[in-house]
């Protein structure tokens, strides 16, 4: 059975409740009073009301903080001011504080019923998106969990396979059929460095991440992928070196997608570079922020590829790129990351002599000790 409208009016004056609540009660909602502010929000707790009607002037607890009190329980809920004419402007300051209308006494019963009816649209709106927004969040994650199932692990059990017949320990391989096999390995391998970019990307909520930003150090960031990397650039001849000093300031940011950021963009770093080249990440403090170059000497980017090498499945298709194996979302992950954190990423590069990608956090600033950075 569909939960039946409540509405809550708090005001000292009887009469005021009184009326309201024959005319709410006649036309079927479900209504309760709260002569102050007080018993109105233990109220709020207990009703879970759709509507509250908070007279701005009571003696005790003013109109305006019953407000914000609403807004904490519930900012779902909605407040309409009742208020004589001579708090008009207080009025309006309350709408500023979140009030969603405002009602002048003295008010006709189909005064009273008009912005009831305009007040009920405005919550089944907020409760539908809400509703909407859930649904989405649902099937992004049933579609993450799908891909991440159905497709990633039937294809690491080919792989699995591929190894064992390549191995020999499922008979002898003839030379022919060795190399049929291994092209089907690297086509599989590029197959599952697609999909865990995919999830990676899909995986990137702005909302969290903003909401889980705390005061981190990019020293450590930079230190950790840096060395996680630095197997893969030996294999590759490149000398990989950061260049961090001492005391750079904290920044408000999230460590496991920072990380995935860094370690993307020192991949490509190496992925693009010569052999023989060079990598140094750079850090340095500027203005509001904190500034890291991750300069290489790869084969630089054509300028009027520039524009878009951020874009999702973007990549560059010419001699320089062929056989570098890529999925086109390395960079857009890393911007999501680095717009997520209120931050931007910019670059230069020349083709034959390299690239820097900058990226720019901002510094954490001072913060009260209120501040609650808890997960
Ligand atoms: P991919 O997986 O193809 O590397 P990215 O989104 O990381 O995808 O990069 C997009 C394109 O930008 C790449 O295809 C590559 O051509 C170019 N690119 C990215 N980083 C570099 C770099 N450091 N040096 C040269 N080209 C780069």
């Amino acid at each position: 059975m569909a939960k039946l409208v409540t509405i809550l009016v708090i005001d000292d004056e009887e009469f005021m409740c009184d009326s309201c609540c024959k005319v709410y009660a006649k036309d079927g909602y479900r209504v309760d009073i709260a002569r102050d502010g007080a018993t109105g929000l233990q109220k709020v707790k207990e009703l879970n009301p759709d509507l509250v009607l908070v007279d701005l002037k009571m003696p005790g607890m003013s109109g305006m903080e019953v407000l914000e009190e609403i807004k904490t329980i519930d900012p779902n809920i909605i407040s309409v001011v009742i208020t004589g004419y001579g708090t008009i402007d207080s009025a309006v300051e309350s709408m500023k504080n979140g009030a969603y209308d405002f009602l002048p006494k003295p008010f006709t019963p189909d005064e009273l019923r008009l912005i009831t009816k305009r007040a009920l649209e405005r919550r089944r709106l907020i409760i539908e998106s809400n509703r909407l927004r859930q649904e989405k969040d649902k099937m992004r994650e049933n579609f993450i969990s799908m891909v991440s199932h159905q497709l990633r692990t039937p294809l690491v059990a080919v792989q699995e396979y591929f190894e064992v017949i390549l191995e020999g320990l499922a008979g002898e391989v003839t030379e022919e059929q060795r190399k049929m096999l291994e092209r089907s390995k690297t086509r599989i391998d590029e197959l599952l460095r697609l999909i865990k970019d995919w999830l990676d990307l899909s995986k990137i909520d702005a909302d969290k991440i903003v909401n889980k930003l705390k005061p981190i150090s990019l020293t450590e960031i930079i230190t950790k992928t840096s060395d996680l990397m630095q197997t893969l650039a030996k294999q590759k001849n490149i000398t990989l070196k950061t260049d961090i000093p001492e005391n750079l300031p904290m920044i408000l940011g999230n460590k496991e997608t920072l990380e995935q950021a860094f370690l993307n963009l020192l991949d490509n770093g190496i992925r693009y570079n010569k052999n023989g080249g060079s990598i140094t990440v750079k850090a340095k403090a500027e203005d509001g922020y904190v500034a890291v170059d991750i300069s290489d000497t790869g084969i630089g980017i054509p300028k009027e590829e520039l524009p878009f090498i951020f874009e999702q499945f973007y990549q560059i298709k010419n001699k320089k790129t062929q056989g570098i194996d890529g999925t086109g979302l390395g960079l857009s992950i890393v911007k999501k990351i680095v717009d997520a954190h209120s931050g931007t990423i910019r670059v230069t590069s020349e083709t034959e002599k390299g690239s820097t990608f900058t990226v720019l956090l901002p510094k954490e600033v001072f913060r009260n000790e209120a501040t609650d950075y808890t997960d």
